[in-house]
C-alpha cells in the first residue's frame, strides 16, 4: 500500500483539489495525507497570535477573512447544492470552534488546537468532493492513531496499532484520506510535527505500516544537485540514498521536512519526491540503494555564526570539550559544525538568541572569537573512507576561497566547509562546475 502526500499547494485552490485525480488512482489501494489549503496554517498562527495579545477584535477579523475564502472555496469545489451545504455546515463548524476561544485563557494548547483546524478542513472538504464525484474514499483521523511521547518523539508502534484496524476495518474502502501535521502529545492532547510536518506524517505513516513507497508530491521536480536559485543547469538528483537525504536534511528543509528520512530510513520505505506539474518525471528516489564513489550534491545553508575558543587548557586535557558543549547545551542552542586543532576548538550554530551569554560563558576557558555571516557549504556523496581523490577535487574547485572550516569524515557521506557568506555563490558554482561538468 502506498502513501501519497501533497502539500498546501496541491490543495490550494478548488482547481488544484479536483486535479489530485490526475495522480492519484482510485482504484489502487493507498492513503493519501493531504496539508492545509496553502496560507491556511500561516492564517491560523496569525489568529492565535491576535488571542495570545489578547486582541479578540482582530482575531474576529482575521477569523473572518479566512472564514470568506473557504466560502468562495466550497462554490467552486461543489457542483451541487446538497454538497455545498455539507461543506458549509463543515467549514461553520471549524469556524465556530476557532472563533469560540477566549483571549483569557489562551495558552499553546489552545494555539495547537486552532493550528489543527487547517489539515481538518482540507481533508473533510476533499472527503465531500469525492462523494459528490461518485468516488468512495474513506476519512481517517490522524488523531487516532499519530502520537508523540514526552520528547516530543513520534511513536511508530503506536501509528502500526492504531492505524492498521482502521484500514482493516474497510476492506472495501481503496482510497484512505487523512491529515498531515496533527497528532496527539503523551498528554492525549492535539499537537503537531512542526511546521511543514505533513512530510513527516506521511513517512510515519509509511513506517508504520511498512508501505511500499511513501511519496511526496510538490510543484518541484525533486531535490536538485545544487542551488537552482544560485546556479544554471541544477539538475534533479534521481537517486539518492536514505544516509546521503539525512545529510541534506538540513539544507533541503523547503522540499522536505528534515526528520522525514529518518522513519523511512529505519524502516527500509522508500521515499519519492514528485512532481504535480510533471507527473511522469522520475523526480527523485530516496532509498537503501547507494552509488559508491559519486558526489551527488552541492547544498548550502547562510546565516551561520562560527565561534572559536582557544585555549592552553585544552593540550592533553579531558573533559575540556564537555564544558564546552555544556555551555551550549545550558542556552539550548543546537552546535552545527564542529573541528578541532590541539589548542583550540570551532563551532558553528544558526541560533543566535544567546549568542552573548554563550560567548560570555566560554570566555571562562579561554580566548573567544566570533565570526558572524558565514555560510556552510556541504557535499554530498558516498565517499567511505576507501574512496579517495573527493577531498582533492573539492578543494581544487575552492583553492580561489579562503576556508574557515574543514569537516570531512563525521560520516562517510558528506564534506562540509564553511565560507564568508559573500563567498559562497562563487563556492557554489564553482564546485559544480568542477564536480559535475
Ligand atoms: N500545514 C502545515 C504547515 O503549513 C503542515 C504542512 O503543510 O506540511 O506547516
Ligand atoms: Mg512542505
Amino acid at each position: 500500500m502506498k502513501v501519497l502526500k501533497f502539500g498546501g499547494t496541491s490543495v490550494g485552490s478548488p482547481d488544484r483539489m479536483k486535479k489530485l485525480l490526475d495522480i492519484i488512482d482510485p482504484q489502487e489501494r493507498q492513503i493519501v495525507v493531504l496539508s492545509a489549503v496553502s496560507g491556511t496554517t500561516n492564517n491560523l498562527v496569525e489568529i492565535s497570535k491576535a488571542y495570545l495579545d489578547g486582541d479578540k477584535s482582530k482575531a474576529a477579523s482575521l477569523i473572518k477573512t479566512l472564514k470568506d475564502k473557504y466560502e468562495i472555496f466550497i462554490k467552486e469545489l461543489y457542483a451541487d447544492v446538497a454538497h455545498l451545504e455539507q461543506g458549509k455546515t463543515v467549514i461553520d463548524y471549524h469556524f465556530d470552534l476557532i472563533a469560540a476561544f477566549s483571549n483569557d485563557l489562551f495558552t499553546n494548547i489552545e494555539e495547537k488546537v486552532i493550528l489543527a483546524q487547517g489539515e481538518l478542513l482540507s481533508t473533510t472538504l476533499y472527503h465531500i468532493y469525492l462523494t459528490e464525484i461518485g468516488v468512495s474514499s474513506a476519512l481517517l483521523p490522524a488523531l487516532d492513531f499519530m502520537k508523540i511521547d514526552e520528547d516530543n518523539e513520534p511513536v511508530v508502534d503506536y501509528i502500526t496499532e492504531h492505524l492498521t484496524p482502521l484500514l482493516d476495518a474497510k476492506p472495501k474502502i481503496n482510497l484512505f484520506i487523512t491529515q498531515g501535521f496533527i497528532c496527539r502529545n503523551s498528554f492525549g492532547e492535539i499537537d503537531n510535527l512542526r511546521r511543514g510536518g505533513s512530510d513527516y506524517t506521511a513517512s510515519l505513516i509509511g513506517a508504520g505500516i511498512k508501505s511500499e513507497e511513501v511519496q511526496i508530491w510538490t510543484d518541484i521536480d525533486g531535490m536538485h544537485n545544487n542551488d537552482p536559485r544560485i546556479v544554471k543547469g541544477t539538475k534533479p538528483i534521481a537517486n539518492l540514498s536514505f544516509d546521503e537525504a539525512a545529510e541534506l536534511a538540513y539544507f533541503g528543509a523547503k522540499i522536505l521536512h528534515p526528520q522525514s528520512v529518518f522513519p523511512a530510513q529505519k524502516y527500509k520505505i522508500p521515499v519519492r519526491l514528485l512532481n504535480t506539474m510533471d507527473p511522469t518525471a522520475h523526480g527523485t528516489l530516496i532509498s537503501s540503494e547507494s552509488e559508491k564513489g559519486k558526489i551527488k550534491s552541492i547544498a548550502a545553508k547562510d546565516g551561520i555564526t562560527a565561534i572559536r575558543i582557544q585555549s592552553s587548557r585544552m593540550l592533553l586535557a579531558y573533559g575540556f570539550l564537555r564544558r564546552v558543549f555544556e555551555v551550549f547545551e545550558r542556552y539550548k542552542t543546537p552546535i552545527d559544525m564542529i573541528t578541532t586543532s590541539e589548542v583550540a576548538v570551532s563551532v558553528t550554530i544558526d541560533d543566535i538568541r544567546f549568542l552573548g551569554e554563550i560567548t560570555k560563558d566560554l570566555s571562562d576557558f579561554g580566548i573567544v572569537d566570533v565570526d558572524v555571516n558565514q555560510s556552510i557549504i556541504c557535499v554530498v556523496g558516498d565517499m567511505g573512507a576507501n574512496t579517495h581523490g573527493f577531498a582533492s577535487r573539492v578543494f581544487e574547485s575552492l583553492k580561489h576561497i579562503p576556508l574557515r572550516m574543514i569537516s570531512y569524515g563525521g560520516s562517510n557521506y558528506n564534506i562540509s566547509l564553511l565560507v564568508k557568506t559573500e563567498d559562497k555563490v562563487e563556492a557554489l558554482r564553482s564546485l559544480h562546475n568542477r564536480l559535475f561538468d
